[in-house]
């Protein structure tokens, strides 16, 4: 029951084709590079900032500061299906995640079915394909979002937590017992989308629960 897409080998074949017309340029700057995401200069801008939060039952990771350097990668993620911004914080994602632990698989925070279809994709599913791709990390979409909600950053932590209650849900026939499982979103703010998806599943018999988040404003401690 692997949902996540398989769009590899296509995939790898269009990006080939496609950096002999287009040369690839920085996710940050948009500089035309040689090979990888990000140019010389901002490589130097660019600090991961790893923060491993260790909540009763699992633990949050963040990888990077959601400040103005990094921000409009995210943007781009959000915009741009098949942008390399994915790809990157997909790379950064992985690399981050298994410095901390092993996993059997990786689940997508879901959206809204109308909002997916308004997007027209789910940057988390995005992301999970390309770890899966990168770091050979399975990917099933066994959660899902049950109904359409405000948007989080509108909100403060009450009304997030109020927000969001209740809002997912794991499909029918999920197996989680005895998985080390990696949950995966791009932004994480408050936390609060971790916490309502650990209600769902702590009961299934996971072996361990990480949950893991590009960017994270530090700002919002
Ligand atoms: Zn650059």
């Amino acid at each position: 029951m692997e949902k996540c897409g398989n769009k590899s080998l296509l995939k790898r074949i269009l990006n080939s084709v496609a950096d002999m017309f287009f040369p690839p340029r920085c996710v940050f700057c948009g500089e035309v590079i040689l090979n990888g995401y990000i140019c010389e200069n901002c490589t130097d801008k660019y600090i991961p900032h790893i923060i491993v939060r260790e909540k009763e039952g699992y633990r949050i990771i963040t990888v990077a500061d959601y400040d103005d350097f990094i921000s409009p990668v995210v943007y781009s993620a959000k915009r741009n299906r098949d942008g390399r911004a994915i790809d990157f914080m997909a790379t950064e994602i992985g690399k981050a995640a298994l410095l901390h632990g092993e996993y059997d698989l990786t689940i997508p925070v879901p959206m809204y079915k109308g909002d997916k279809s308004k997007r027209g994709y789910n940057q988390t599913e995005k992301l999970c394909q390309t770890i899966r791709e990168e770091y050979g990390i399975p990917c099933y979409d066994f959660l899902i979002k049950t109904r359409k909600t405000a948007q989080q950053k509108t909100l403060g932590k009450k009304g997030r937590e109020e927000n969001l209650k209740g809002s997912y849900a794991l499909k029918k026939n999920t197996s989680l017992k005895g998985k080390s499982i990696l949950i995966v979103d791009d932004v994480s703010t408050t936390g609060t989308t971790f916490k309502e998806i650990y209600k769902i599943i702590k009961n299934e018999g996971a072996k361990s629960i990480t949950c893991i988040a590009f960017a994270h404003p530090t700002h919002k401690d």
